[in-house]
């Protein structure tokens, strides 16, 4: 998280929701800003420029037609190890936003974000959850889990950020990012009740989702599953045989019937987790790839966050046993 920065926009808005209104407000009146330099260059849409996919689709929503919003991390791009290149660099340094995750997911753009804050407006969407919201690593202290797109409510708190950023840089669109930012929450609403309503058809013996990275803590927290992983909150570190062997044993005694790969993340140790369960005399299947942390295709159906987590919900829902969707 970037705290040094002259210009970073966060606010300590824990309480984000509640002071939404009254933020709003001040920022459409001017009182809140960013000094110096770092505020907007030049007429026509604001150039924004985002780390994930899923930021971005945020910025695109409630910026909507004030906005021009670049995304640095495309499909299959894994957060964690992503650099910053030159000409992302270029970009950063050019916008009149710039937008990220925060909770070290961007673990190797913290010195280029730090650097870029001190002249150009930036804001973390983590910093609108509420802190009690966050999941703790185990063994990291005082450090979170990074993954919050997983719980569509929390979410729906993040965005917050992304409005109010916008509205910061660009005090007379103030009350059109607000109109854009209520609808876009009011769908996200709407998402995750359709997500938990589609994960309680799962059997209760099946609920276990188990995935190459810890990405889901939130999304089983959230919607009543057990989330197994065999590499840690970040794919900087690689998995062991032992952990393998030890997550193996547990799906065939469970007779869990699908694992997942996840499309940001080589499949292998998932691969080699499916044969280990084998060897144990359980037959389990790879139940698909998920969407973990990046967005899919421009023209496909995880194109956009809603249509991200529908994918992966429905992914989920049906290789372990759960309803298929009326139609
Ligand atoms: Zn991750």
């Amino acid at each position: 998280m970037i705290r040094t920065a002259s210009c970073d926009l966060r606010r300590g808005t824990a309480a984000a929701n509640l002071l939404l209104a009254v933020s709003f407000a001040a920022l459409a009146a001017g009182a809140i800003g960013c000094g110096g330099d770092g505020g907007r260059r030049r007429d026509g849409p604001l150039r924004v420029v985002a780390t994930t996919g899923m930021v971005a689709d945020a910025a695109a929503r409630i910026g909507a037609e004030r906005v021009r919003v670049v995304g640095l991390m495309g499909p299959g791009v894994d957060p964690h190890l992503y650099k910053a290149s030159e000409g992302d660099v270029r970009r950063l340094q050019e916008a009149d936003l710039v937008l990220y995750n925060g909770l070290h997911l961007e673990a190797r753009m913290g010195e280029v974000l730090g650097h870029l804050g001190a002249d150009r407006p930036t804001r973390d969407v983590a910093s609108a959850v509420a802190p009690g919201d966050l999941r703790a690593v185990p063994g990291f202290s005082g450090a979170h889990d990074p993954h919050i797109w997983f719980d569509v409510r929390l979410w729906r708190d993040a965005v917050v950020a992304v409005g109010e950023a916008l509205a910061a840089v660009d005090p007379a669109g103030a009350a059109e990012y607000r109109r854009n930012l209520d609808a876009y929450r009011a769908e996200l609403d709407s998402l995750d009740a359709w997500v938990r309503a589609r994960t309680a058809t799962v059997p209760e013996p099946a609920r276990v989702l188990a995935t190459a990275h810890d990405a889901f803590g939130y999304f089983g927290r959230a919607y009543g599953l057990e989330v197994r992983a065999l590499q840690g909150i970040s794919t900087a570190t690689e998995a062991g045989t032992r952990d393998v062997q030890d997550l193996a044993a547990y799906l065939a005694g469970r007779r869990v019937p699908a694992v997942f790969v996840e499309s940001s993340v080589p499949p292998r140790t998932v691969e080699a987790l499916q044969a280990a369960v084998r060897a144990r005399g359980h037959e389990v299947s790879i139940g698909g790839s998920l969407y973990s942390d990046a967005l899919g295709d421009p023209d496909g159906p995880a194109a956009t966050y809603v249509g991200m987590v529908r994918a992966n919900v429905t992914t989920i829902v049906e290789a372990l046993g759960g309803a298929k969707e009326a139609p």
